[in-house]
């Protein structure tokens, strides 16, 4: 019998991307050296449209993997008391200004049935989205999303604390200035002692 429900039907599925063209990308450096009126050709900027073209893939891989990959539980534990991983450390580009932002990715959740996610699987998956272009707050809610779908956990909640290259090198310059967002779902968002719990854990402040 032809079924309409599948378990795959309720993730987004990832875009097909093209591989990246380096080429292009090059050309796209040259053009912005020319627009600031240096010499492409000249000895010391002759290699940079190639090193910048593979930066730039470098620092975007994460859009040509998919990171559900990444969300394969542990079999066979009985934990059911909250997890939280603190520091995972971030690189990301903003994609208002494709410039780094960088900082730390913080995940608390609740297994349920003993379901858990070994510590190096939570830091590709946070490092799978980081490699993107991203809004820090779309990439705090992508990790979010995807541990909850794929680890069918009871809670989760993810809290990025990053600078933005973008801020804190322009303008009124705050050399400190952090941007923290938040995403919290499941059973931290019904239970406010649950989150403060987390929060406080994550913070380390009691
Ligand atoms: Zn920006």
């Amino acid at each position: 019998m032809a079924t309409k429900f599948s378990k795959d039907d309720q993730m987004t599925p990832e875009p097909d991307r093209p591989p990246v063209d380096l080429d292009r990308i090059a050309d796209g450096v040259r053009m912005i050296l020319e627009g600031l009126g240096e010499d492409p050709q000249r000895p010391g900027l002759k290699e940079t449209p190639r090193r910048v073209a593979e930066m730039y893939a470098e620092l975007t891989s994460g859009m040509r993997e998919d990171p559900r990959e990444h969300v394969v539980p542990l079999p066979g534990d009985k934990h059911d008391e909250m997890v939280i991983v603190k520091d995972i450390s971030i690189a990301s580009m903003c994609e208002h200004h494709l410039a780094p932002f960088v900082g730390k990715c913080h995940i608390a959740y609740i297994p349920r049935e003993g379901r858990i996610l070994g510590i190096s699987k939570l830091a590709r998956l946070a490092e799978t989205f980081s490699r993107r272009l991203q809004l820090q707050e779309r990439l705090t809610t992508d990790i979010a999303n995807t541990l909850f779908e794929g680890l069918k956990p009871i809670g989760v909640m993810v809290v990025i604390e990053a600078a933005h290259t973008c801020m804190t090198l322009r303008g009124v310059r705050k050399a400190d200035a952090k941007t923290v967002t938040s995403a919290v779902l499941g059973g931290f968002r019904t239970d406010p002692r649950t989150r403060a719990e987390a929060m406080a854990l994550i913070t380390g402040r009691e």
